[in-house]
């Protein structure tokens, strides 16, 4: 083993949760390193939806506009389709906000945007190819991590080491941290369709007897996701390509010719969904924020947004104690406290939808199904929609980078 590094903030995963809040204490002055273990952060299909929320911080650290000139669509609208009616449930261009709708990018451009951001601070590293194995404890404290790299084994210490390792985290399980299992109804087979001219334009999801299926606009292509009981995967393959590409088809409302894209099980790719939550989001010298605290239903595609929320906060209360080297327990406890609401807040919305919505729909065998009556009344009174549109773009506790982050106070390495 080589010898131990040290840094004021150790941060284990390079996703959204990870490299904001490495960017965000950066950017305050405070050093930090950030794992992660791939080489790069191209990966399959992962979330991304931008919401509303994240362009707001975007905007308060003056990185919006850069941020929307990466390619992007804008989607200010959802629809739903209930036995073949389409129905609008979310309007987000109402929302009094500097970019009122979701930009659907794919993440690894804006993790690449948000590590190239964190380079601009002298305070600032990442390392690639390094995955963090385990703890260094001392006296029941986290002193930092045991990490493995191409150049070996080593340990970093720190004064500070954020879990933000995904909703697999062997971090959590490596502090015997207690996980908290909602359950789930669904998961879901995500791939890819070609978009054609005449296409319409919207994303879109249908519910169907025994089916959802979800359709989103990516500019040049659809990113389609395909929902269906939970534990059926197996029943969904052995069913055979052509059964999918038939249901496909139908779903999608194209020609089974366009349907071919999805030309082997390889090309399709399974969610397991999990809605989960830490009993306790930290331990002395250990907090976990993102996915490794809460994993979410991807009712809404809130993941990535809620990931940053986490950042945010964490960054605006621990910032100056780490700076100044005088972190205690109880400042990680205020994270806990300020995000455990809007998490349990979210994760009961999801599971109220998934409980009356998704699972009767997944259930039902030829009973057409009726959009349920918040929906309807949506219809009749257009600013109802303005209420999920809220919950989904900015959710229940839309954090703010705090003004000596977004500013800068003079004495912060690097550049703004
Ligand atoms: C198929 C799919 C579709 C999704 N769709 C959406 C969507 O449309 N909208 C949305 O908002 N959310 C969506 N999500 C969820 C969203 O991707 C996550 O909620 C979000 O990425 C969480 O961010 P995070 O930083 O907490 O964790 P992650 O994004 O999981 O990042 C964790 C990072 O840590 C790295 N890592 C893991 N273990 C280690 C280790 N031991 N050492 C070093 N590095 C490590 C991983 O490689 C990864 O880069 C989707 C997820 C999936 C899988």
């Amino acid at each position: 083993m080589t010898e131990p590094m040290a840094t004021q903030c150790c941060i284990a995963g390079g996703g959204p949760a990870g490299l904001m809040l490495g960017v965000l204490l950066a950017r305050a002055g405070v050093r930090v390193r950030v794992l992660e273990k791939h080489k790069d952060f191209l990966r399959d299909f992962r979330g991304d939806t931008i919401h509303p929320s994240t362009m707001e911080v975007m905007a308060e650290l003056g990185w919006l506009e850069e941020f929307l000139a990466l390619p992007h669509e804008k989607v200010a609208e959802l629809q739903a389709i209930f036995a073949g009616q389409r129905f609008r449930v979310a309007d987000l261009s109402k929302l009094p906000v500097a970019a009122p709708f979701i930009a659907m990018m794919p993440q690894w451009d804006f993790l690449n945007f948000l590590a190239r951001k964190g380079d601009c601070y002298s305070g600032f590293h990442v390392d690639m190819q390094t995955e963090a194995v385990d703890l260094v404890m001392e006296n029941g404290t986290v002193r930092g991590l045991v990490v493995e790299s191409p150049s070996g084994r080593q340990s970093i210490m720190a004064d500070l080491v954020v879990a933000a390792d995904g909703r697999g985290s062997v971090l959590r399980q490596k502090a015997g941290m207690q996980v908290e299992d909602e359950g789930a109804p669904m998961d879901v087979l995500w791939f890819r369709l070609a978009m054609e001219p005449g296409d319409p334009e919207s994303s879109i999801g249908r519910i169907e007897p025994g089916h959802i299926f979800i359709k989103l606009n990516r500019g040049d292509y659809w990113q389609c996701a395909y929902v269906f009981a939970k534990g059926r995967i197996e029943a969904v393959r052995a069913a055979g390509l052509e059964a999918f590409r038939d249901k496909v088809s139908w779903l999608a409302d194209i020609p089974l010719a366009r349907a071919f894209a999805i030309t082997s099980w390889e090309d399709v790719k399974l969610l397991n969904v999990k809605v989960d939550r830490l009993a306790t989001w930290q331990r002395p010298g250990l907090l976990c924020i993102g996915d490794a605290a809460h994993a979410m239903s991807p009712i809404g595609g809130v993941g990535v947004n809620l990931a940053v929320q986490d950042a945010v906060a964490t960054a605006n209360l621990l910032w100056r104690p780490l700076k100044e080297g005088r972190l205690t327990d109880a400042d990680l406890a205020a994270v806990e406290r300020r995000r455990a609401w809007p998490t349990r807040m979210t994760q009961s919305m999801q599971l109220t939808i998934q409980k009356r919505m998704i699972a009767p729909s997944l259930a039902a065998t030829d009973q057409a199904i009726k959009a349920p009556l918040p929906i309807r009344l949506m219809q009749r009174f257009p600013v109802l929609r303005r209420l999920p549109a809220r919950l989904i773009g900015m959710g229940f506790r839309p954090e703010h980078v705090a003004k000596p982050i977004a500013a800068g106070d003079g004495s912060m390495a690097g550049r703004p």
